[in-house]
């Protein structure tokens, strides 16, 4: 049984990262400090004997008292309404938080996984994104904080490959949704889910002409384990690769849901890019890994979760 560490384990993609590991029968240790992340999103997890949860926030030195053979580092704020809320712990987790995961990984030889974003790329001027694009970011605008927070944790992380010889990962992680994010975590799906179950009008940005690319939750983690797997050191594009803009995703969404909302069309965010998507030829090759989940089943999966989502089990003691 191997033994998996996953910063941020209560998050939106952390929690499904425990769950995909611990259903493969290895031994999850779950680490969080709830800024973003709920227990709600790990209390299903208590009947597994071997998960256990730790509260804590990985800025803060971490001593772990059992082998461990890797560690996903997924703990930061993803959300552009969370870090642009959250700047100075969107910064800390990305710098002095990869830092420790980091330092927690050479003192276990353990192989590391580093959460990184296709954010990299800023507003980019290459369409669409392969890893050898170096990106269009505003390290001073108000996305900075995290763009160049996860910047610096994918320097940090070749460095400590190249200078200390640790099994490092990249995995660059473009739009993904799905169960367990947040009713108010700001970004489009579940905004514009709950907007239309609750018959408001969905609030779309600018012409709602910019695009996204939007990946499924359970592809995505299946995408992070094979990447786990490979003997792959450098950047990974994981994400799904069918391009839509923001107004056909709330369209979609306004059909889904059978609702009669109508559409707002509100200002446009500063630096928010205008087009995304994956190059994924990279992770289809060398993975052998491709989103299998159309996004109209998906949507149809969030926007059941969303439905039925109800109040917290209760909590298990931390
Ligand atoms: N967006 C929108 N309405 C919302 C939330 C987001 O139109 O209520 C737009 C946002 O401006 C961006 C796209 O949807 O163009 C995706 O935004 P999201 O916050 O999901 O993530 P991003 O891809 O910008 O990191």
């Amino acid at each position: 049984m191997k033994t998996i560490l996953i910063t941020g384990g209560a998050g939106f993609i952390g929690s499904h990262l425990c769950e995909l590991f611990l259903k493969k029968g290895e031994r999850v240790i779950c680490l969080d400090n709830f800024l973003t992340g709920s227990i709600e999103n790990i209390s299903h997890l208590r009947k597994y004997e071997q998960f256990t949860f730790i509260h804590h926030d990985i800025c803060n030195y971490i001593s772990i008292d059992e082998k461990v053979d890797a560690i996903l580092h997924f703990a930061s704020p993803a959300s552009p309404a969370d870090y642009q809320r959250l700047p100075i712990q969107t910064l800390k987790v990305g710098s002095i938080g990869t830092h420790n995961a980091l330092g927690l990984a050479k003192s276990k030889k353990a192989a590391f996984v580093l959460a990184s974003t296709s954010e990299v790329y800023g507003d980019p001027l290459v369409h669409p994104q392969p890893e050898s694009y170096w990106g269009n970011v505003n390290p001073v605008g108000p996305r900075g904080v995290y763009d160049e927070a996860k910047r610096f944790a994918e320097a940090m992380a070749l460095a400590y490959h190249r200078y200390h010889g640790l099994d490092v990962k990249i995995a660059r992680i473009f739009n993904t949704f799905g169960p367990r994010m947040r009713k108010d975590d700001g970004r489009a799906i579940p905004n514009f889910i709950n907007q239309a179950l609750e018959g408001k009008p969905l609030t779309v940005f600018g012409s709602g002409k910019q695009t996204r690319s939007v990946c499924y939750i359970d592809d995505m983690v299946l995408g992070i384990s094979a990447l786990l797997e490979s003997d792959l050191n450098e950047p990974i594009n994981l994400g799904n690769s069918c391009e839509m803009t923001v107004l056909e995703l709330a369209q979609m969404i306004i059909e889904l849901t059978n609702s009669k909302s109508t559409i707002d069309f509100q200002d446009l965010p500063v630096d928010d890019p205008r087009v995304r998507q994956p190059d994924t030829r990279k992770a289809e090759k060398l993975l052998a890994w491709k989103p299998q989940v159309r996004i109209r089943d998906g949507i149809l999966k969030s926007i059941n979760y969303f439905k039925t989502l109800k109040t917290a089990e209760p909590l298990f003691h931390i």
